[in-house]
């Protein structure tokens, strides 16, 4: 028998490596935007055609590259970032692994063109395959050019994996506003197929933050800042009014760099306390800064995730900085708050803990001070608890008055005299707790749930009315413009002609601009914009939902935005509408997600109960 191991050839033990570091678009943009920023560029432009597919490029004006320099830095491992172990631990570039752009020139056809200052000259490289086609000197602005084409051009698995433009778009712009807004200071754009989606001025985090995210939130955002020698807070929670359906603009940085945390989510969210409305995700963008050792690094940088060397301590740091925040937002603002004295005098906190230190001082005060009393909600006299619930409520009425109003007598049901012999008699109709109604059909019993029920009813009207040739559209008498934030305005865009089907007119009005001209009957005059936006978070909420078509989607959206909800008093031929309506359905028993509009409770079960 032969010998059967090979060594496999470099390019494809790069393109192997690469589908670590390079899996969309999206990760080539994000580590050829974190190289700008490492390079200490002040402005930096992302060009994208085709979502990425056909072409990515980044341009910046940072210390560029010495033509050996530029050589190297495709090669695996190559890196200017660390020399030795040591240096692992104190990490302050975003990158450090040297893989990025030898991935890059594994799976795509790369053009670099580099210049440091103090050179004459450029560098121009051309690389695919993992292989240098041309090198050359070339006249070039100080800083680096590169451009990747035709992303795993070599990779047709990998290629055909990549989603539609309109996802890979999102996934661009979420890397490009992660990079962006932990950067306020330096320069972005962002141009997509020609037509730029981004111009971020430089300025402060807050304007930042505000062109990001829209000016929606000018006036809703809480400054979150508390210093310490361990660690330090920075940034914004937006007021309780912004919270979403979807956990859409939540953005945490450890060290400048985006991660995701369960955990801190966890700390952030329960600082609000109360001031959430139910199933709502509070917004918010925070940086987390602290000494690299107290990080580990040796999670993958694509990861996004982290760990904390003490994470207990970083998660009272967090929850008591925004309790604190919330607290001057809503409550009395001379509120007497003392963390940062206290938390300064920590033996914790100057000087890197070992577990012995922590033992210690878990039994100290002045521990127990900040894990315990220095949070916000330890330090309310009861006149504030009070303050809170009237927010609460304020907030729920708000609420209430934003929820359109879907029943009254709008919804032209019929009763199909088909189907008597199986619905009826319905002998008695009775609304309990405002939310089920309980009908006696002969001598079952059946409780209806009036929102999942009117949920079914509406998701069968918008299904069929998409399907004819030309959906029914009430036209609004003042035609309403509408402004997105940048991701949803492409989002909009996409959707269109989705939002045509299901009846509502809508036009793109040049940038991020919309106008409602018309929607689909249930929607209140008036109401447009609120619909709207409410459509768009619910359907960012499903969308990474791939097993149905975005039509669907949104006509669940719409159905579950409709429906009448529970705790609406219902009249009694409301109730009948309803329930006659529900009966009428092609499927009667669940919504489209699956839940059950009615139990029945069958004679025969109802005598067993009592043993008969
Ligand atoms: P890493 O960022 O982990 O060091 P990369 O593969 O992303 O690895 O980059 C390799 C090296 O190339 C970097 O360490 C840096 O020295 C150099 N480099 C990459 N991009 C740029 C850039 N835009 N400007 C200047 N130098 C760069
Ligand atoms: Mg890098």
């Amino acid at each position: 028998m032969p010998d059967i191991i090979n060594l496999l050839p470099d390019n494809i033990a790069n393109q192997i490596a690469a589908g670590e570091v390079i899996q969309r678009p999206a990760s080539a943009v994000k580590e050829l935007l974190e190289n700008a920023v490492d390079a200490g560029a002040t402005e930096i432009k992302l060009i994208i055609t085709d979502a990425g597919k056909q072409l990515i490029q980044v341009i910046d004006n940072g210390k560029g590259m010495s033509e050996t320099d530029a050589r190297m830095a495709f090669e695996r491992h190559a890196t200017s970032k660390i020399k030795n172990i040591n240096d692992l631990f104190s990490i302050r570039t975003m990158g450090f692994r040297g893989e990025a752009l030898a991935s890059i020139a594994a799976v795509a056809q790369v053009e670099i063109k580099t210049k440091r200052a103090e050179d004459n000259l450029a560098t121009y490289i051309e690389i695919e395959n993992s292989e240098v086609l041309k090198q050359e000197p070339c006249a070039a602005p100080n800083g680096t050019s590169i451009s990747m084409k035709n992303l795993f051009f070599n990779v047709p698995a990998r290629r055909n994996f990549l989603k539609s433009n309109s996802i890979e778009t999102k996934h661009i712009i979420e890397e490009f506003i992660r990079v962006s807004m932990a950067f306020p200071s330096l320069f972005f754009s962002l141009t997509s197929n020609g037509q730029q989606v981004f111009h971020l001025e430089s300025g402060s985090l807050k304007q930042r933050v505000i062109a990001i995210l829209g000016s929606y939130y000018t006036s809703k955002l809480v400054q979150v800042q508390e210093e310490t020698d361990y660690l330090n807070i920075n940034g914004f929670v937006g007021k309780p009014e912004t919270a979403k359906k979807s956990r859409g603009d939540q953005y945490l940085f450890v060290n400048n760099r985006f991660i995701k945390s369960g955990y801190l989510n966890h700390a952030i969210t329960t600082a609000f306390d109360s001031l959430l409305p139910k199933d709502s995700f509070a917004s918010y963008v925070l940086f987390i800064e602290l000494n690299p050792e107290q990080v580990d690094v040796n999670v993958h940088p694509t990861k996004q995730e982290i760990k904390f060397e003490d994470e207990r301590l970083v998660y009272a740091f967090v929850q008591s900085a925004v309790k604190h925040a919330l607290a001057q937002f809503s409550i009395a603002p001379s509120l007497d708050f003392t963390l940062n004295a206290d938390i300064q005098q920590l033996d914790a906190i100057n000087k890197p803990i070992t577990a012995e230190t922590k033992e210690a001082l878990s039994h100290t005060n002045i521990y127990k001070t900040f894990t315990q009393q220095h949070q916000a909600h330890a330090i309310e006299p009861s006149h504030q608890k009070a303050e809170l619930k009237e927010w609460k409520s304020f907030y729920q009425s708000a609420l209430d008055q934003a929820t359109p109003e879907a029943l009254p007598n709008q919804t032209p049901f019929r009763f199909n005299p088909n189907l008597q012999e199986e619905v009826t008699p319905l002998l008695a109709l009775h609304q309990l707790h405002q939310t089920y109604i309980l009908v006696t059909k002969g001598k079952d019993i059946l409780l209806v749930h009036q929102q999942l029920a009117h949920e079914r009813v509406l998701y069968e009207k918008y299904v069929t009315n998409s399907n004819s040739q030309k959906p029914t559209t009430q036209k609004s008498l003042f035609p309403t413009t509408i402004e997105l934030s940048v991701a949803d305005a492409v989002l909009m865009e996409d959707l269109l002609p989705e939002f045509a089907a299901i009846g509502f007119d809508i036009e793109h009005f040049g940038g991020n601009s919309f106008i409602i001209q018309g929607t689909p009957a249930d929607v209140l005059q008036g109401n447009e914009k609120h619909s709207i936006d409410l459509l768009l978070e619910q359907f960012k909420f499903f969308n990474s939902d791939f097993k149905f078509s975005k039509r669907e989607k949104l006509i669940r959206c719409l159905a579950k935005q409709h429906a009448i909800k529970d705790g609406t008093p219902l009249s009694r031929l409301e109730m009948q509408t309803l329930v006659d309506a529900l009966f009428n359905c092609t499927i009667t028993n669940a919504t489209a997600s699956g839940l059950p509009t009615f139990i029945e409770f069958k004679e025969d079960y109802l005598n067993k109960l009592f043993g008969r």
